[in-house]
């Protein structure tokens, strides 16, 4: 058993009640690999700004959870090197699908965990999530929970359609569950493939998809339900055309790929919205940055120098996302 405060790591408690009240939301970056920790952590610790390391099960696959949880470690201390004094840095379970996965992340260093129970029926996802929340708080680890499904694939997790969060549900679930946090579905979706051609307009001077507006009648409904509870948007990448763009000049093949327009997460920010999942996005800007040196440097084998270049262009996202979207940069001094 290792408790996340001894690794230097915080929960989302107090991250989230000032989050609302001060009209911002924190930003939950999934990250795989070196890189994009590092430029997660350099963004933040420039900018200030309090953060969430999200592990997917994906993740754990790809990179092992032992070694993520490490680096998650090692992050807090990169983070105080590089002048930040007090970092304020959650580690996270992203769409945990069982109580043993949820409780080993607890017993492992987690702060923070995500039960994903939102496919199952209703009175099962209150008792799974319950389950999981009277484990976690014995050890102030906090707990987000889902209600309401979201379409799109991201890692395992993947349905066709998305159902909305049903706001007369929510006062119960909340209730009976305990939970610290809860995902609601307002028509946000996983993965760089938002939405079909047939679900947009078109932009008649570009030809760009225009995707439909996220129901923010739906939220609206919900934060009457429950003032000031924290909610969270999944699927909140917003798939910048330019890196859509720069794939397709180098080499790639991303068709029609479509997002969440980032004027729409900056109005969600403002509310009870307190954690915004960005992950899609990161992978556009590295996949948009190596395909660029592959196609312009094609004798380099030096990972280094793809690599870097990936590091600086998520650098960047992840600060636009804080300073521009998010509004959370200065929150963590
Ligand atoms: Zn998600």
């Amino acid at each position: 058993m290792v408790s996340y405060k001894e690794l230097g790591l915080v929960n989302t408690r107090e991250m989230f009640a000032k989050a609302i009240k001060g009209g911002y939301a924190i930003p939950a970056f999934n990250f795989n690999n070196m890189e994009q920790l590092q430029a997660i952590i350099k963004a933040s610790a420039e900018t200030k700004s309090p953060v969430i390391l999200q592990v997917s099960k994906g993740a754990r696959n790809y990179a092992n959870q032992t070694l993520l949880r490490y680096m998650a470690q090692g992050a807090v201390e990169y983070a105080k090197e590089l002048g930040w004094e007090h970092p304020q840095i959650c580690l996270h379970l992203d769409h945990g699908d069982s109580f043993e996965l949820c409780k080993s992340c607890v017993d492992f260093g987690f702060s923070s965990v995500m039960i994903d129970a939102s496919s199952l029926p209703y009175e099962e996802n209150i008792a799974l999530t319950k389950k999981v929340v009277e484990y976690a708080h014995q050890y102030d680890v906090t707990v987000e929970a889902e209600l309401g499904v979201l379409a799109g694939v991201e890692d395992e997790v993947s349905s066709a359609v998305s159902h909305y969060t049903k706001p007369e549900e929510v006062v119960d679930f909340a209730t009976r569950t305990g939970c610290d946090s809860l995902a609601i579905s307002i028509g946000t979706s996983h993965g760089a493939y938002k939405f079909t051609p047939e679900q947009c307009t078109r932009d008649p001077k570009t030809g760009k998809l225009v995707p439909p507006p996220l129901a923010f009648d739906v939220l609206d409904a919900i934060m009457e339900q429950l003032p000031g509870f924290p909610i969270v948007l999944h699927g909140s990448s917003s798939v910048p055309q330019e890196y859509v763009d720069m794939i397709n000049q180098y080499g790639g093949k991303l068709p029609d790929a479509v997002g969440i327009p980032e004027e729409q997460l900056r109005k969600a920010a403002k509310s009870a919205v307190c954690k915004i999942n960005i992950d899609s996005d990161s992978r556009l800007a590295f996949t948009a940055a190596v395909r660029k040196v592959f196609a312009e440097k094609p004798g380099e084998f030096d990972p280094r120098k793809y690599c870097g270049p990936a590091r600086d262009l998520m650098e960047e996202l992840y600060k636009h996302k804080i300073i521009n979207v998010l509004g959370s940069n200065g929150h963590a001094e």
